[in-house]
C-alpha cells in the first residue's frame, strides 16, 4: 500500500508540476477520493472547496491573465515571487491556486498518512521544545488570524522553522509577506474549509485537521527546504 501510495503521489506531483507551469493554469485532480478525508473533512466540504473554490481561482487566474499577456510566461511560482507589483486579481488568484495545490497535498486520508522523519522531528523539538507546543503555537496562529487567511510552518532564510500567518490568499513566498520563508505546511483559515461541518467552531477544525496531515510529504518538503 505504501508503495502504491508513493507512486500516486510521484504521478500526482508530475500532473500538478504539468498544471503549474504557466498560463492557461489547470486543476490537476485530487490525489484521493472527495470523501476519502471523512469524518475530519466530509465530502460536501471538499466538493464545494475543491471543485468550486480552487476551480474559481483558476479560472480567475487564466482570465485575469488574458488581460495582462505580459505575463502569461511566467509560472505559478514566479508569479506569486512577484504577487506585490501584480494587479489584485492576479494576485488573489495565483496566491489561491497555489495555497490549495499545496494544501491537497499536505493531507491523506487519516489511515494512510505517512510518518515524521527523524530529523523534522528533532527540528519542531529544538524550535519550539515539543511536538504538543509546535501544535499549539500553529492553533494559535490558526484562532488570531481575523478574517479569512491561511497558517503556515515554514523554513526561513536561516534554515530554521517558524509559523507565520497570511491575510486572504498571501502566503510566504509572496515578496509582500510579513514573514518570508518556504512554506512545508499550511492550513486554510477561509470559513469555506470548514464552516459546512465545524460552523463557527475554527478551532475545532484546526484540531481534527491534524489526524489529515500527511507527515511524510511534510518531512520531504523540510529535507528541501534547509538543501538549499
Ligand atoms: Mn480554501
Amino acid at each position: 500500500m505504501r508503495f502504491l501510495s508513493s507512486l500516486s503521489t510521484v504521478l500526482f506531483f508530475s500532473l500538478l508540476s504539468t498544471a503549474l507551469m504557466a498560463a492557461p493554469f489547470s486543476l490537476a485532480p485530487l490525489p484521493y477520493a472527495t470523501d476519502a478525508l471523512q469524518p475530519t473533512i466530509d465530502k460536501a466540504t471538499m466538493e464545494l472547496h475543491y471543485g468550486k473554490h480552487h476551480q474559481a481561482y483558476v479560472t480567475n487566474l487564466n482570465a485575469a491573465l488574458d488581460a495582462q499577456p505580459d505575463l502569461k510566461n511566467k509560472s505559478l511560482d514566479e508569479l506569486v515571487a512577484i504577487a506585490g507589483t501584480l494587479p489584485a486579481a492576479i494576485r488573489n488568484n495565483a496566491g489561491g491556486h497555489w495555497n490549495h495545490s499545496f494544501f491537497w497535498q499536505s493531507m491523506a486520508p487519516a489511515n494512510k498518512v505517512g510518518a515524521m522523519s527523524n530529523e523534522l522531528k528533532t527540528a519542531l523539538e529544538k524550535q519550539f521544545g515539543s511536538i504538543d507546543q509546535f501544535k499549539t503555537q500553529f492553533r494559535a496562529a490558526g484562532i488570531g488570524r481575523f478574517g479569512s487567511g491561511w497558517v503556515w510552518l515554514s523554513v526561513d532564510a536561516k534554515g530554521q522553522l517558524v509559523i507565520s500567518s497570511t491575510p486572504n490568499q498571501d502566503n510566504p513566498l509572496m515578496d509582500i509577506a510579513e514573514v518570508k520563508a518556504k512554506p512545508i505546511l499550511g492550513n486554510d483559515l477561509w470559513e469555506h474549509a470548514y464552516y459546512l461541518q465545524y460552523n463557527n467552531r475554527r478551532a475545532d477544525y484546526l484540531d481534527a485537521w491534524w489526524q489529515l496531515v500527511d507527515w511524510a510529504v511534510i518531512s520531504q518538503r523540510y529535507t528541501a527546504a534547509i538543501k538549499k
